[in-house]
C-alpha cells in the first residue's frame, strides 16, 4: 500500500471499532477515514479521522469517494443498514472501487427452538397477538413499525430515546443489549414477556437475548436480513484483514 492509499471505513459495529485500529496499524503509510450514519449521540473514539452524518446518497458518496482520493471501502455498517450497503456497492462498482463488506454469519435456531421468520418489521407487528406482551429489540429507528399496535403491552429497548413517545402501557428501557443471557432472562421474566422481536444481528454482543428466550422457552419472531447486492464479503474481521491485505498484495489498487 502507498502513501496515496485511502481506505473509507463505514462505520455504526462494534466490529468496525475494531477494524479502524486494526487498519491503521496494518496499512500504516494509508489513511483510514471512518464515518458514521450519527444516528446515536455518543459516538465512540475510533482513533482515526472521523467524520459524521450521510454523503447524500450514491452521489453524495460518490463525490466524497472522488474527493478524498479513496481507494479502497470497508463497509462495516449493521447488517440492516442496507441503504449505506446499496449506495457504497453502487457508487464502487461506478468508481471502480474495491469493496469489502463485513457481513457476520445469521443467527440459526437450535431443534428446540420456536422462531418464526417475518421478512419485515410490518409483518412481524401484525402477527403479535392481542395478549401478546412483546420484547421489542428492534432499535429507535424502528420502533415506529411496531407502535401502531398500541392494543398490546411492549417492552421496547434501545440506547436512545425515540423521537415519538411510546403508546401508554408501553415500556421502555435505554439500555445496550445485556452480556449474559441470565441478566436477559431476569429482563424478560420481570416484564412478564411472551414474545421476543429481533432482528437477526448475528455475532456475540446481542445474542443473550436469543438464549434468554430459549431458556425461558419463550417464541421469536425473527425479522430476517434485508436483501444486498453481489459484494466480496467477509464473515469477521480477521476475514476482512486478510482480503484487504490480498487486494495490496496482488496490487488491485
Ligand atoms: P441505512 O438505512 O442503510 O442508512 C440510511 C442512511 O444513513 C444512508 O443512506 C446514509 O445516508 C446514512 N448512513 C448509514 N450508515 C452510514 C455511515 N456509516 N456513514 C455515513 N452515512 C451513513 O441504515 P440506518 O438508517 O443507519 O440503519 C438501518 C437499520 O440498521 C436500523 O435498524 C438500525 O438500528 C440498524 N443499525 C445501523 C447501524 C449503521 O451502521 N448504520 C448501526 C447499528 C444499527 P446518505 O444516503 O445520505 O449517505
Amino acid at each position: 500500500m502507498t502513501r496515496a492509499d485511502h481506505i473509507l471505513l463505514l462505520a455504526g459495529t462494534f466490529e468496525a471499532r475494531q477494524l479502524a485500529k486494526q487498519l491503521a496499524d496494518r496499512f500504516a503509510g494509508a489513511r483510514v477515514t471512518a464515518s458514521f450514519a450519527g444516528v446515536v449521540k455518543d459516538l465512540p473514539d475510533l482513533g482515526v479521522p472521523t467524520r459524521v452524518g450521510g454523503f447524500g446518497g450514491v452521489a453524495g458518496l460518490s463525490n466524497f469517494l472522488r474527493s478524498e482520493d479513496v481507494t479502497l471501502v470497508i463497509d462495516a455498517t449493521h447488517p440492516y443498514a442496507a441503504q449505506m450497503s446499496r449506495n457504497a456497492s453502487e457508487a464502487c462498482q461506478a468508481l471502480r472501487l474495491p469493496l469489502i463488506r463485513l457481513e457476520r454469519s445469521t443467527w440459526t435456531a437450535l431443534p428446540d427452538d420456536d422462531w418464526m421468520h417475518f421478512g419485515s418489521m410490518r409483518d412481524a407487528a401484525q402477527a403479535l397477538p392481542e395478549d401478546a406482551r412483546a420484547f421489542l429489540a428492534v432499535g429507535r429507528k424502528d420502533i415506529w413499525q411496531f407502535t401502531w399496535r398500541g392494543d398490546i403491552c411492549c417492552l421496547a429497548r434501545m440506547i436512545e430515546a425515540p423521537r415519538q413517545p411510546l403508546p401508554a402501557g408501553w415500556d421502555l428501557i435505554l439500555q445496550r443489549p445485556q452480556q449474559s443471557s441470565s441478566e436477559e432472562a431476569g429482563l424478560l421474566r420481570k416484564h412478564g414477556i411472551t414474545h421476543v422481536v429481533t432482528k437477526n444481528s448475528g455475532g456475540g454482543r446481542s445474542y443473550a437475548k436469543i438464549e434468554a428466550a430459549r431458556l425461558l422457552k419463550l417464541p421469536v419472531f425473527m425479522i430476517d436480513r434485508p436483501q444486498l447486492p453481489e459484494a466480496e464479503t467477509a464473515p469477521d474481521l480477521t476475514g476482512v484483514l486478510k482480503k484487504a491485505q490480498d487486494l495490496m498484495d496482488r496490487k488491485k489498487f
